[in-house]
């Protein structure tokens, strides 16, 4: 069985990954009405995929059936490994990764989905630093395939090799870093989302002209602005805030428009409003 902490936006895509697999999920909640919407999250995403005709309705009831809820994290003593993916804060994470370490058995992995923490730093919340990684999946988690992983200043190679052998076995492509703010995905792409933020903020340009010209000229998916709505204005600033910090460089200075934008409870497409509307 494998455990996850948070059922929010990576929490659910993570144990619907999981449960797509084959593996048994408890998905635990501190807050039991969003392990239930964490659930109906799961349930919602598995209908996109029947509706394209790529899982049958009997298919996704199975996987759907993998996953349990709950906001008691006695349900993990047995998990192989836990993924935690609660809020990007390391007073937080450190208080999960040490009732983790109380409840779940001694050869269970931890693992953390954070963007920017130090692995290291949660890892010594715990009596077992040689078991805790980072895994850093990417949103949206069932489709993309890439799985960050992350060594902290203990974790072993025993440790690694059995999550890239999990991740494998997800279908996705697991490449191992070392422990350093942001590590390599948020190192490079939140300064780009916070320099297109400076950029609406300074009149360069309209959000509109700011992702057309990323999106047609840079061949990008998706515009700066609009990833970042996606991703979450709160989460990027988190981001941003470690990085400045911990790297200690003025670059990383978050834009005091994003600021703004989170103290106005305006934190993209979770709230229905960022940069655009939803
Ligand atoms: P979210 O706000 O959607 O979900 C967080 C969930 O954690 C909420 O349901 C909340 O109730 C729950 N929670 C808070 N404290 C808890 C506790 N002590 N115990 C159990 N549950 C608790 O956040 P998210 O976007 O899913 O991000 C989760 C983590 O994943 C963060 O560390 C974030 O940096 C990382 N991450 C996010 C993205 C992204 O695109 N959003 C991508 C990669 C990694």
């Amino acid at each position: 069985m494998l455990g996850v902490i948070g059922a929010g936006t990576m929490g659910n895509g993570i144990a619907q990954t999981f449960a797509a697999h084959g593996h048994d999920v408890t998905m635990i909640d501190a807050d039991a009405a969003a392990a239930e919407r964490g659930r109906a999250a799961i349930e919602k995403s598995l209908g996109r995929f029947v509706k394209k005709e790529k899982m049958t309705r009997d298919e996704a009831a199975t996987i759907l059936a993998r996953v349990t809820t709950s906001t008691d994290y006695g349900t993990l003593a047995g998990a192989d490994l836990v993924v935690e993916a609660v809020i990007e804060d390391l007073a937080v994470k450190r208080s999960v990764f040490g009732r983790l370490d109380e409840v779940v058995q001694e050869d269970a992995i931890l693992a953390t989905n954070t963007s920017s923490i130090w692995i290291t730093e949660i890892a010594a919340a715990t009596k077992r630093a040689d078991k805790v990684i980072g895994m850093h999946f990417m949103n949206p988690v069932p489709l993309m395939k890439l799985i960050e992983v992350i060594r902290g200043h203990d974790t072993s190679d025993e440790t690694t090799q059995r999550v890239f052998a999990l991740a494998e076995g997800l279908g996705k492509v697991p490449v191992e870093v070392n422990d350093s703010p942001g590590f390599v995905s948020n190192r490079v792409l939140m300064p780009m989302l916070n320099e297109a933020i400076f950029c609406l903020y300074e009149g360069v340009g309209t959000a509109e002209a700011i992702d057309t010209v990323m999106k047609l000229g840079m061949a990008h998916p998706m515009g700066p602005l609009a990833l970042a709505d996606f991703v979450g204005l709160d989460v990027c600033l988190a981001i941003l805030e470690v990085l400045h910090k911990d790297l200690g460089d003025d670059k990383y200075r978050p834009c005091p428009l994003l600021r703004k934008m989170v103290m106005a409870g305006h934190l993209g497409r979770k709230t229905g409003r960022g940069f655009y509307e939803y």
